[in-house]
């Protein structure tokens, strides 16, 4: 059994970290204390205990990643979240990025396509401490309509193209950010939807994620 130790030698890595995310320009200070509330190394194989506070992605299973520090901050920013908000994730990985939102008293809906990462989130750590994460195996391309409409929608994966089933599960007025993929570089955009339907498009910096996929696997 794994022993989850949140170390003062963590907690000061982690400070130091979150100091750097915001010399990046992160100013957010609900997003950057809710990410010094959360011990990222819970996230992450033991063996890579010690450069958990690197601000960079790490590998998961799976051939996936936890993604970098300073890209969480970035799309959590852009999503500006307000307690009890609805947010479907689309690439739940590591569940680290959920965590943040759940932290920020949102209430989570995160899909992942991967059988072997969801059976993984079946043995979340926080599971108590956060139950208003909800876990579910697809494919983020058809969202989840069920549950729908949403405040706001969270792709942390290369998106090929604007997801039409995502926009309409999303609220008139709620929020998308999306990091569109144009040749191999993905343009995090920020995707607002008007009242008649129709949507508008902001864009911020360049990222690079992994790629979102069809199907599930
Ligand atoms: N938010 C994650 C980042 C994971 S990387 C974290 O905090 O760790 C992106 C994830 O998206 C991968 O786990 C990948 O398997 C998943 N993914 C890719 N395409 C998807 C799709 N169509 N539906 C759901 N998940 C998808």
């Amino acid at each position: 059994m794994r022993k989850y130790e949140d170390t003062y030698r963590h907690k000061g890595l982690r400070k130091k970290l979150i100091n750097s995310i915001k010399e990046k320009g992160i100013t957010d200070e609900r997003v950057l204390d809710a990410m010094m509330n959360i011990p990222r190394h819970f996230f992450l194989d033991t063996a890579l205990d010690h450069i958990a506070y690197e601000d960079r992605a790490f590998p998961i299973r799976e051939g996936q990643t936890i993604s970098q520090p300073y890209t969480v901050a970035y799309q959590t920013q852009l999503l500006e979240i307000k307690p009890y908000e609805k947010i479907l994730e689309i690439g739940t990985g590591s569940a680290y990025q959920a965590t943040v939102l759940a932290e920020m008293g949102a209430i989570v809906f995160t899909i992942e396509r991967k059988k072997g990462l969801f059976d993984l989130n079946k043995e979340f750590i926080f599971r108590k401490k956060y139950p208003n994460i909800k876990f579910f195996y697809g494919d983020g391309f058809e969202g989840l309509p069920t549950f729908a409409p949403f405040d706001k929608i969270l792709i942390t994966a290369a998106a090929p193209f604007i997801p039409p089933k995502l926009i309409e599960q999303l609220k008139p007025g709620g929020k998308m950010v999306i990091p569109l993929d144009e040749d191999g570089i993905q343009k995090m955009k920020r995707i607002t939807k008007n009242e008649e339907g129709s949507y508008n498009e902001e864009t911020f910096s360049n990222f690079s994620f992994v790629p979102m996929l069809k199907g599930k696997n």
